[in-house]
């Protein structure tokens, strides 16, 4: 459908950016210092704070966090991490840099590991459990650190800034969790990372770590007047984030309360309206906790014949950008030699789920035509066949 008068197309999902985070760029760019300095560690101060945990340690990517969090956990060559394989493919490419073997857990419906799951695939090797707070929904993580006694569990929490664990922000308590602050995640800085944990000691070392291994950090050696000679005492990384990105993502974390009420609000409203589609179901809050709705995602249920490609064509057709729903590292090449049990939740979700748009402007016009469009598609499949 390219008509002339074709309404505008809905996108799946827009940053909020504004006049401050320009604002707070610029004013780094005149400072003269834009490598990491004091930006990066008054975000990692007021992130940390933000989700409940003693410090952070900005870092480039979540990538990397993930890669430095195995790292410091001592996982390698011969060591098994148990990872869900329903995730984005860093979650399972970090296990993999580490030489380590990634094994497979399934998922329940809200997208997460289970205590079941998890106590069903760790093994004598395994090192860590790497879990995920999918999409933003909170993993039940007490109780999965319940079913694998003695195991460090690392928590990918990429999409889960300001989501509610047992009434907890997602990242307190946590041994180490992970974020992301790429565009398509709630609070972005262009690219960018970070670690939390309540560990000082850890805390140090993975400073260090991420800055080449040296023992006097940059800034340190600049305040000290060039005095600080520094040691390699191992092997590190560049991992590093600049102060132009920690500035912005300053100003973003002030914009994260009023983010998540509003997808909570819109996602309210599509819960209200998709009552009316019973053919799907749609991403809830578990019993455990609250959602940020990084993504709000629908399930074909099993009697909708139409395939989810067919459904996202139609959608694409009627203006809406759609998305098929998380992956499955799994069904990737890049993992057709990794060994793993059955997998059928995970298949399920990531064969017949879809994103919907969900973004701080979307309109009420917007969030209804969406709901249509695919009460529509999802119909039109079923008469067909
Ligand atoms: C986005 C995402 C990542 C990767 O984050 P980057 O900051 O882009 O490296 C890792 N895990 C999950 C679950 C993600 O959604």
């Amino acid at each position: 459908m390219t008509r002339a008068d074709a309404p505008p197309v809905i996108p799946v999902m827009r940053p909020l950016l504004g006049a401050e985070e320009a604002a707070a760029v610029a004013e780094v760019v005149r400072s003269g210092w834009v490598a990491q300095g004091p930006q990066v560690a008054a975000f990692e101060r007021e992130f940390a704070a933000a989700v409940g945990a003693v410090g952070g340690v900005a870092l480039s990517s979540c990538t990397t966090a993930l890669h430095l969090a195995l790292h410091v956990l001592g996982v390698g060559a011969g060591d098994e991490v148990v990872v869900p394989s329903l995730s984005f493919i860093a979650t399972a490419n970090a296990v993999r840099y580490t030489g380590a073997r990634p094994v497979f857990a399934d998922v329940d419906a809200t997208g997460n590991l289970t205590p079941a799951s998890v106590a069903a695939a760790v093994g004598p090797r395994t090192r860590a459990v790497l879990l995920v707070h999918q999409a933003g929904v909170p993993a039940d993580v007490p109780a999965i650190r319940l079913a694998c006694p003695g195991v460090p569990v690392v928590e990918d929490a990429a999409c889960a800034a300001g989501s509610v664990l047992h009434d907890r922000p997602v990242g307190a308590g946590a041994h180490l969790a992970a974020w992301s602050f790429h565009p398509r995640k709630l609070l972005t800085t262009g690219e960018g990372g970070m670690l939390t944990c309540d560990d000082e000691a850890l805390l140090a070392r993975l400073r260090r770590l991420r800055e080449h291994g040296m023992s006097v950090s940059a800034a340190e050696r600049h305040a000290s007047g060039g005095a600080l000679v520094e040691t390699y005492d191992e092997v590190g990384f560049n991992y590093r984030m600049t102060d132009i990105q920690a500035a912005m993502g300053r100003v973003q974390l002030t914009r994260l309360a009023g983010i998540v009420e509003r997808r909570r609000a819109l996602a309210a409203r599509y819960h209200d309206l998709l009552t009316a589609v019973p053919e799907v179901s749609a991403v809830r809050d578990p019993a455990h906790g609250r959602t940020n709705y990084q993504s709000f995602w629908v399930l074909l249920d099993d009697g909708v014949p139409a395939e989810r490609g067919a459904v996202l064509a139609d959608l694409a057709a009627a203006g809406i950008s759609a998305r098929r729903g998380i992956m499955a590292a799994h069904l990737e090449p890049a993992y057709a030699g990794i060994r793993h049990p059955p997998l059928p939740v995970t298949e399920r979700l990531t064969r017949r789920s879809l994103v919907l748009p969900l973004h701080h402007d979307l309109s009420e016009h917007e969030l209804v035509r969406v709901v249509d469009e695919l009460a529509r598609a999802v119909r039109a499949r079923r008469v067909a066949s």
